[in-house]
């Protein structure tokens, strides 16, 4: 499975801002094994967040296939690592302080975890991928001493700024080392949203050990493959996202530097998420109950075995014929639709789709960013909220599906002109926002 068309293994510099890493021939990152399967094709698209300005119209776009596989030994869902995340994250855009709702989750996780693990004065937290200090904040706040490693320089600079102490750089074994030996192992380490956005896992999960205590805690919040799977949500699925975890493939991993899982919660975040709970194996002990129940689950799904993924694929392909049957149709009929939100995830739903603006004139956002602006690839343009009231669709489709509850309320007003919403997964619902806003 040669997909360097261009042969040879050096890096290639292209547009965009990405870089096609050379690669030779496909094997799994975690185990090495070269038997991997097809779970999704979803074609090629760009990166998710390579929004188009109106002057890059004329100009050509390059695309990455995505292409999801499966290591039928050791059962980690994956994607080629095509593009570097050193060029993703250099000047990272998202600060995580604009969000609400995941402020409130960091400070809730920091109260727990101080509770529940003990710490005290002399503790010491150190965050990966902490970006603008939105949790470690909390820690300051606390007194406890603490350390962020960001690998964005201007999200990095925000938290400093903040008084977060905060490292630029990737973690990796030789940074993990490096911070142990000027401030000491971690009590307590915590890497949210990081674990499936790093090619090299070993590396990483070395840098991760080499940070915590002998008698420490780690823990990591990651997208669970068993939502993702069993709700076909499959737009999450992105070029930046390099693999997917059950907690038997994130426990594969995570021994592979000697740190074994102990306990997993799920979570709400990101459409279905877990925290897992990790130690050094000399400490770790027995896993807990809840912890075997996840794991249970996912075997149940057949999803420490091949069989669980075998559909997925099919469940996809539904989504799109859908999705694309209800747009030609209501196109025929002489009906508007037009898109609420620009999520990096509706651009892979888009692209795969192949929806442009001729099913969908535009979509709409809250982030001023992305007014004027495009989504890549299907070249939609992205206007301001207020343009659904003035313009009265007859249908808006969501695309932060994750959202539902939240956006069901927001756009209840939609009712008053008779005007419904549509939500493409798991599978196409169409519904009047106020039967939505009396049911939330
Ligand atoms: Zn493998």
């Amino acid at each position: 499975m040669n997909i360097n068309q261009a042969g040879g293994p050096e890096e290639t510099k292209r547009g965009g801002g990405a870089i096609m890493l050379g690669v030779e021939r496909l094997s799994c990152r975690l185990c090495g094994d070269a038997d991997l399967v097809s779970v999704a094709d979803l074609g090629a698209s760009p990166p998710c967040e390579s929004f188009l300005a109106a002057a890059e119209l004329d100009a050509p776009e390059l695309t990455y296939p995505l292409h999801l596989r499966l290591c039928a030994n050791c059962f980690l869902v994956q994607l080629p690592p095509l593009l570097d995340p050193d060029e993703t994250f250099t000047e990272y855009a998202y600060f995580s302080s604009f969000s609400n709702s995941w402020l409130k989750h960091a400070g809730a996780f920091v109260t727990t975890s101080v509770d529940r693990l003990g710490l005290g004065d002399s503790s010491f937290v150190v965050e990966v991928a902490s970006n603008d200090g939105y949790l470690l904040r909390n820690v300051v706040g606390r007194g406890l001493r603490c350390l962020g490693i960001e690998p964005s320089v201007n999200v990095g600079q925000a938290a400093r700024d903040a008084g977060v102490p905060t490292l630029t750089a990737f973690l990796d074994a030789e940074t993990g080392a490096a911070v142990r030996r000027e401030h000491g192992p971690a009590d307590l380490v915590v890497a949210n949203n990081v674990y499936a956005h790093i090619p090299d896992i070993l590396g990483f999960t070395r840098g991760l050990r080499e940070l915590v205590a002998d008698d420490g805690w780690l823990s990591i919040e990651v997208q669970h493959l068993l939502t993702m799977i069993e709700l076909t949500q499959y737009d999450t699925i992105y070029h930046e996202h390099f693999q997917y975890y059950t907690v038997e493939t994130a426990q594969r991993a995570l021994k592979t530097a000697g740190l074994a899982v102990v306990d997993v919660e799920k979570l709400p975040t990101h459409g279905g998420s877990i925290r897992l709970w990790a130690r050094p194996e000399a400490v770790a002990g027995e896993p807990s109950e809840r912890m075997r129940a996840v794991l249970a689950e996912e075997k149940a799904a057949g999803l420490h075995e091949l069989s669980g993924y075998e559909d997925f694929a099919a469940r996809v392909d539904r989504v799109r014929l859908d999705l694309l049957d209800f747009l030609v149709q209501t196109k025929c009929r002489g009906e508007r639709v037009v898109g609420y939100g620009a999520p990096g995830k509706g651009n892979t739903l888009l692209n795969h789709c192949g929806i442009r603006p001729d099913l969908l004139p535009y979509t709409v956002d809250r982030n001023p960013y992305k007014h004027g602006r495009y989504t890549p690839g299907t070249r939609i343009p992205i206007v301001a909220p207020e343009r659904i009231a003035e313009d009265r669709p007859d249908y808006v489709l969501v695309l932060p599906w994750n959202l539902r509850t939240e956006l069901s309320a927001q756009l209840a007003y939609i009712a008053d002109w008779g005007g419904r919403l549509v939500f493409p997964i798991p599978r196409l619902e169409i519904v009047s926002p106020d039967r939505e806003a009396r049911q939330a």
